[in-house]
């Protein structure tokens, strides 16, 4: 007999329920639980559990796990947390989830073209201004990241005129994108972008990655949206661009501590627009049939999907 699957969450978590049903409907063949309705004898053979933001505790009570499911894309807490086991950590690679990511990066990257935070600003004032209109044609949009996410943007901006270049550790190749690599190239990216999107994985590397030495390679009229993690920028060098207008504007969805804190700068400035991480939000259908697959063919092969590269960290 098959062994439950448990599904692992913090315990504030609100959507377990939600999670536990549309699991099962993907693998009805399966048993998905909640860790406590595990007993000892299932909690000592089960090797395979399905986790959103779980405690690391709790994982620990699992002898025989080899690997984790998460339900997330962004996988940098579990990296971190399980740093002193070998476990295999599986993220969600969704093309639905792309999609979504696509359409926000596209959406705001026209409320930047169109000058939409200027208009707003105009309105507040009953100012009647015409700004002057460019063409998508004439903006560069760069994107930090061209993998899953970064990729499925690059395209969509390109379908919509942008001029496109994007970054990644390792060369890529997207049809229409001018594509660089590699640390030594990041300046010269950043040189040409007008409207700069970050889609990079939060790791050791990519910590602190748009400081100020970084921001201060964009031109002087670039406008940021950061899509990924919050500690991928530098607040303080952020919060000084925006406030010396070397910074036009700021699209933010994440931030170092979230739910972003009542009395933290980004509310009140009049450069930034906050979002409370909703850029591209997991859809429950499509990734529980993506994690019913995955467990499907490791319960017939034995073969573990691709996981996080440790060293790498993403
Ligand atoms: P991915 O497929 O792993 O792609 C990561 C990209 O970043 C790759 O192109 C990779 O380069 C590049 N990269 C990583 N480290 C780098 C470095 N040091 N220098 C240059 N490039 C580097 O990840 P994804 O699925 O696109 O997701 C990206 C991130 O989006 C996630 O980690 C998550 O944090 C975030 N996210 C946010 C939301 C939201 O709602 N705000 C939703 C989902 C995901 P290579 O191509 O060479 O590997």
């Amino acid at each position: 007999m098959k062994t439950a699957i448990p599904f692992i969450c913090n315990p504030h978590y609100p959507f377990v329920a939600d999670w536990i049903d549309a699991l099962q409907q993907a693998m009805p063949d399966e048993k998905i639980v909640p860790l406590h309705a595990l007993d000892a004898q299932a909690k000592a053979v089960c090797t395979v559990a399905i986790v959103a933001n779980p405690l690391p505790e709790d994982l620990r009570q699992l002898p025989q796990l080899k690997w984790v499911h998460s339900v997330w894309a962004g996988v940098e807490r579990l990296v971190t947390d399980l740093a002193d086991t070998d476990l295999k950590i599986v993220r969600l690679v969704d093309p639905q989830l792309a999609d979504t990511m696509a359409e926000a990066v596209l959406a705001w990257t026209l409320y930047l073209h169109r000058d939409m935070p200027a208009y707003a600003a105009q309105q507040a004032n009953r100012q009647w201004l015409a700004q002057d209109y460019t063409r998508p044609e004439d903006k560069t949009v760069g994107l930090l990241g061209l993998g899953a996410l970064g990729e499925a943007s690059a395209r969509r901006l390109v379908d919509a005129g942008f001029k496109v270049r994007g970054w990644s550790r390792t060369r890529r190749g997207v049809s229409n994108v001018e594509c660089f690599a590699g640390d030594a190239e990041l300046p010269a990216m950043l040189a040409k972008t007008d409207i700069l999107v970050c889609l990079l994985p939060l790791t050791a590397h990519t910590k602190g990655l748009l400081n100020a030495t970084m921001l201060g390679h964009l031109p002087g009229h670039a406008s940021l949206i950061n899509f990924a993690r919050g500690p991928i920028v530098c607040d303080d060098a952020l919060r000084a661009a925006l406030e010396s207008r070397r910074i036009k504007h700021a699209v933010l969805d994440v931030f170092s501590v979230e739910p972003l804190p009542p009395d933290s700068w980004q509310w009140g400035n009049p450069h930034v627009t906050v979002l409370p991480h909703i850029s591209a939000p997991t859809d429950r259908r499509t990734a529980s049939a993506i994690v019913a697959r995955n467990i499907r063919n490791y319960h017939e092969s034995g073969a573990i999907p691709e996981s996080v590269d440790r060293a790498r960290g993403y």
